[in-house]
């Protein structure tokens, strides 16, 4: 789960994390209040999407930059009209952007030097690691790519957490000025704890400043938590904005669906990670493309399933369906009465190949058998992926 950078601010300042002075305005009669309470002087009005490369976005409409620089606080209030409710498109948005419906203002700062600063959860060691550059504001794997010396990586054990050692092998190899330095280090250790007490996935703040004053702040922050650990954290899940997220995404996890909206076209409602993660291969192989994954999970209710079926067929490019179940816990009978429910609720235009096996498979195609459902059952997984992609194709 994804939040906004002005939470995620609000959060860093409680482990004592130094940010700027900032207020948020969630409409556009919230601008003037918002920006009477920071201080006389320059502002930086910030639009507040869950991407990245806001900065150098352009919106729909042409007028560019997600983030400005405004000399007063009446420019910030002319750049905050033109930001709100319209659309920014950046590198990590995809062509369709996303509409800006809040809008955050910080109090500018004097930048000495930008550094880049992420916390993540490394998977080879299986322990979280602090990534660090002197190359900060730009794009990272531009860094990555042409001075992969200039990104220093320390592995932190989960048991001890951050080593004092380790904060000042970071502020070494950062380069900064025993002032910068002090400043650093409560910055380091508060944000280590943030990620660790949060159970974030990642935390990436770029830029890191230090000021001419040798203050060292989070100018911009970028959070994810883990949504397996979410449900002990219910005021991070408060924050949760779903104006962010893909309505049938939503509506998916409602009813405890893992429902990954995809491109392509045939929709794919399977029983299990691993077997959807082979479902989609095969239709590929076969010359395919899935329109979603769709993991009813091990042992689904009937009215997951219908949840599962509405939710596929309020796709506009789905072409086809393939249902892929094999019955271990699952009994097939369920997936087949859902199955004929939800076609009799909302109907079905579109070609519908289904594979079952495994637990009390007899009962659930005698089931759909009697439906008098005009849809297609395949053997294998090879023969209902070819099925299915010859009758989108
Ligand atoms: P992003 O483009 O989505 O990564 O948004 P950022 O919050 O990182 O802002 C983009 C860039 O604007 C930063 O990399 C900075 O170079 C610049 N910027 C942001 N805040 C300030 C500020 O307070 N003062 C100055 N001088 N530049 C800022
Ligand atoms: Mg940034």
């Amino acid at each position: 789960m994804n939040i906004h950078e002005y939470q995620a601010k609000a959060l860093f300042e409680k482990y004592g994390v130094a940010v700027p002075k900032g207020a948020a305005a969630r409409s556009a009669a919230e601008f003037e209040s918002a920006l009477a309470s920071l201080p006389d002087g320059a502002v930086i009005v910030k639009s507040q999407i869950h991407a990245g490369g806001r900065g150098k976005g352009t919106f729909t409409d042409g007028f560019k930059g997600g983030v400005k620089f405004a000399k007063t606080k009446a420019d910030a209030l002319e750049y905050a009209g033109k930001m709100f409710n319209n659309t920014l498109v950046t590198i990590q948005t995809g062509p369709a952007g996303r509409k800006v419906q809040t809008i955050y203002f910080t109090q500018a700062s004097d930048i000495k030097k930008e550094y880049y600063l992420a916390i993540l959860l490394d998977r080879n060691t299986s322990k979280p690691v602090i990534v660090a550059s002197t190359e900060g504001g730009v794009d990272i794997e531009t860094v990555a790519h042409n001075t992969p010396e200039k990104i220093f990586k320390i592995v932190i054990d989960p048991a001890y957490g951050i080593a004092d050692f380790q904060v000042r092998e970071l502020i070494q190899k950062l380069g900064l000025n025993p002032a910068e330095s002090k400043n650093a280090a409560k910055l380091l250790k508060g944000l280590y704890t943030f990620f660790w007490e949060t159970d974030a996935a990642m935390v990436e703040v770029n830029p890191l400043i230090t000021t001419p004053d040798d203050k060292v702040l989070a100018l911009d922050a970028k959070v994810s938590f883990d949504s397996n650990a979410l449900y002990r954290h219910p005021e991070i899940v408060a924050l949760r904005d779903l104006n962010e997220e893909d309505p049938k995404e939503i509506e998916a996890s409602k009813y405890g669906l893992s429902y990954i909206a995809l491109d392509g076209n045939i929709a794919c409602l399977v029983n299990g990670a691993g077997l959807a993660m082979s479902t989609m291969d095969i239709i590929g192989h076969f010359g395919g493309t899935p329109a979603n994954f769709l993991d009813v999970g091990g042992g689904a209710s009937k009215d997951q399933v219908v949840a599962a079926f509405k939710i596929i067929l309020g796709d506009k490019n789905v072409k086809g369906i393939l249902v892929n179940i094999f019955g271990g816990i699952m009994d097939c009978n369920v997936i087949a009465t859902g199955i004929v429910e939800a076609v009799k609720e909302v109907g079905l235009k579109l070609p519908l190949v289904v594979r079952l096996e495994g637990n009390n498979v007899a009962a659930g195609k005698a089931t759909l058998a009697a439906s008098g459902l005009a849809l297609v059952s395949g053997d294998t997984m090879a023969d209902a992926a070819q099925k299915i992609v010859k009758l989108v194709a």
